[in-house]
This record gives structure tokens, sequence and C-alpha cells, in this order.
């Protein structure tokens, strides 16, 4: 039925181990019978002996093929929804579906055996988010299963693909909404009104005009650790987007708490969530500004730092200069801080491994002369899985380091 893709002698062995990845060098031809193969169509891929190895969604690039299953299936709506099914179960299984917590990663591509896709759930508005065009194509299907299975929480399926693909050029109009339980937005579903939950904290989510899908679930668990330690400490949290880490430590009792984002519009977010949780007389003082000089000049005096950049590495061959960025910009938080401070410090470049990362952090603390210890040693949560087959989807880490 799909159009068949045969590999060269020897090219299945990864497949074999369940690594969802096809590389176009692995390719010997393709079978299509007079079907049209486009970007984002379905293929079959068989090894050089014709055996059976997977059906998935092909693209143009390094990566040809994404095999979404690894037995012979049809991918439709029930493809769809079984995969999403059995996403939600773990998430249910981790006890993320709480009164106080509607925040949370439903699909997170390989390590949901959906690669391309990212689904992320803010209260009643799941935003899918497709990093391949065979998922762009799908998207009707996806919401259509996201509809079916999720339909007694979630009551609009949102796409925020625009910002996701390479094949910008080749994407129609964007569709925004593709699904809503009531037509027309309820003013309080709209992107930016609507209050999310996570631990307890509200926040004002904006997958419309925001980064990624409107914000940064992976650091749910490495907030509440911020919590742990932020009572009666002056915090400073660099990158903040929209204040998350500042949140948690302003509900810890932290005495003060100072977020600073280059982006005014960060600032102009973190400040309505603060607000929206605690009012607006608080310890929390936001300031737009390039972290780097922040820091060199005013990061003294604090006894918990946040770190939390941009991938600085988006490419394999610019790692060398991230990691000349990390050891930089911990240098500079190790020279400042106060004496017995704390420093959480995190990496979300996927090309930059861990211990290459703690090899940065390890240069800067030497560099900084000052005696360091690490206390923790963080990741991302379970709601964004890593297949093992597939060890490409690891991508956040952070140390959590006491200061002498
Ligand atoms: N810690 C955040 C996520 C950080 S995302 C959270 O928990 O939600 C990275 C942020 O760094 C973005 O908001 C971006 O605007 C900001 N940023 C990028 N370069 C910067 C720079 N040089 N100085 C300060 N902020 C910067």
């Amino acid at each position: 039925m799909y159009p068949k893709i045969i590999l060269k002698p020897g090219k299945e062995e990864s497949l074999k181990r369940f690594h969802p990845w096809v590389f176009s060098g692995a390719i010997a031809g393709v079978e299509a019978d007079g079907e049209a193969i486009e970007e984002g169509s379905k293929a079959v891929v068989y090894s050089a002996h014709r055996q059976f190895l997977g059906v998935g969604h092909t693209q143009v690039g390094g990566i040809a093929v994404r095999i979404l299953s690894f037995t012979p299936c049809t991918i439709d709506e029930d493809f769809y929804r079984e995969r999403i099914r059995q996403a939600l179960r773990l998430r249910q299984n981790l006890g993320l579906i709480r009164p106080d917590n509607n925040t949370f990663r439903l699909v997170h591509g390989e390590g949901d055996f959906l690669p391309g896709l990212v689904v992320d759930i803010y209260g009643g508005t799941a935003v899918m988010q497709a990093h391949s065009p065979g998922m762009y194509l799908d998207r009707h299907l996806i919401a259509r299963a996201l509809e079916t299975e999720c339909g007694d929480f979630v009551s609009a399926v949102y796409d925020k693909s625009e910002n996701t693909l390479p094949f910008k050029a080749a994407m129609d109009q964007k569709d925004g909404y593709l699904w809503q339980k009531e037509r027309g937005k309820a003013p309080h579903e709209e992107a930016g009104r609507l209050v999310a939950l996570e631990n307890g904290i509200r926040f004002y989510p904006n997958w419309i005009e925001g980064q990624k899908t409107g914000f940064f679930i992976d650091q749910r668990e490495n907030r509440a650790l911020v919590e742990r330690y932020a009572a009666g400490k002056r915090v400073l949290n660099m990158f903040c987007y929209t204040g998350g880490f500042s949140l948690y430590a302003l509900r810890a009792g932290a005495k003060e708490v100072v977020s600073v984002d280059s982006s005014e519009k960060a600032i102009e977010l973190t400040r309505k969530n603060v607000e929206l949780n605690f009012g607006q007389k608080t310890a929390h003082k936001a300031v737009a500004e390039d972290a780097f000089d922040f820091l060199e000049r005013d990061g003294k005096n604090f006894n918990l730092i946040i770190l939390d950049p941009p991938a600085f590495a988006k490419h394999r061959n610019v790692v060398k200069q991230a990691l000349q960025g990390y050891r930089r910009l911990n240098a500079i938080a190790f020279k400042n801080i106060a004496p017995e401070g704390i420093v959480f410090t995190f990496s979300c470049s996927q090309a930059v491994s861990s211990e290459d990362f703690r090899l940065a952090v390890f240069s800067a603390a030497a560099q900084s002369g000052r005696k360091v210890r690490i206390l923790h040693q963080l990741t991302q949560p379970a709601d964004h899985p890593v297949n093992i087959f597939h060890p490409e989807g690891e991508y956040l880490k952070g140390l959590v380091l006491a200061v002498e």
C-alpha cells in the first residue's frame, strides 16, 4: 500500500534495535509503483533482503524516514489514538493530572513512539507542534485522536508548528485551532488569558505568541527543587522567560527574587505571572537586560542563582563555542555568588553531552578559585521520556552546586 524504501545491505541493524531514524545515506532505492512519494509521505522500509523493518514518515534531509511502527500497520486515526492512549496512561501513572496540576507534556516525540510530534497540555488546551513534515500533514488525524482520547479534559487543539518546521515555505495557511469543542473561543480559553496550573502555581501560557508551546514544562521538577532551597534567600533567576523558577522561589518565602531576561516581552509575562500568584506587593524585581552584563555587574550578594540559558548549541558543529559560553556564564556566577551559595545551572542543548557540560562547569569552578560541590544532577522530567533506543531524545541537564 505505501511506497517501499529499500535499504543498502547491512543498513538495517539500527532499525532492528528500534532506533527510529533512517538516514538518507542508508537508502538504496524507492519502489513507489506509480504512487508519488513526497515529503511527509508514509512509506514502508525494507532491508536489502526484503525483510520488513518499519512504517514511517519520509522527509528531505539527513533523516530520510522517521519510523512510527516496527510492525506492519496503517498510519490512521486509530494508530494515533492508540499511541495517545498509551501516552496518557503514562501521565496518569505519573500523577501529573491533578486539581493543582493541569500542565504537562502528553507526547514527547520519539520518547512516546511518535517521532516528530510534541503535544503539551495547558488545562483544557492541547498544543501540538510538528517537528516533521509527516506529522504536520497528519495534524487533523492527530487532532481528532486527541479529541476522542482526551475529550473529557481537552476542549481545544491548537497547532503551533509554524516555528518548528524546516519546510516553512511549503506549509499551507496557518490553521491555528484544529478543533474546539465550542465554536469560537470562550474568553477564558484564549491564549494568554487561560490560567494554567503547575504544582499549584498559576501562570498564563501563551501558545500563540510564546516560545515553544508557550511555557517551559520541562523545568517543573527542577523548579520544585528550587522551592526547597529558596526560603529566606536572595534569589537571582537568570534567563527567566515567563518566570517559572521565580514563582516557586517566591512561594518558598525568598527574601528577594530578581528575574532577568533580555526579552522585554518575557519580563512583562514574568511580572504578570508574579502578580497572578502573589498580587502587587512582592519581594520581586524583573529586569530586561543581557544576562552576562547583569550578572557581571549586579550578580553579587545573591544566595541562590539559577542559570537556564537558551540552547547555546543548536548544531553539533558549534558545540565548542557553546561550551565556552557555559563556562563563561558559570564562571561569573561562581565569582559573584555570596558565600555558601547555591547555583542551579542548566543546559538544554541536545548536542552538548552531560559529560561535556559538567566539564564546562568544572572549568568555570576552577577559574573562579572557589570550592564547588555537586548536590544534585538534574534532567528532564518523566513526561519527557527518553526512548532508550533513541538517546538523542535526552537534552536537558542540570547541576545543583554548593559554592563554599
Ligand atoms: N528558565 C525559563 C526558560 C528559559 S528560556 C523557564 O523556566 O521558563 C531562555 C530565555 O533566555 C528566553 O526567554 C530568552 O529570551 C532569554 N535569553 C536569551 N539570550 C539571553 C541573554 N543574552 N540574556 C538574557 N536573556 C536571554
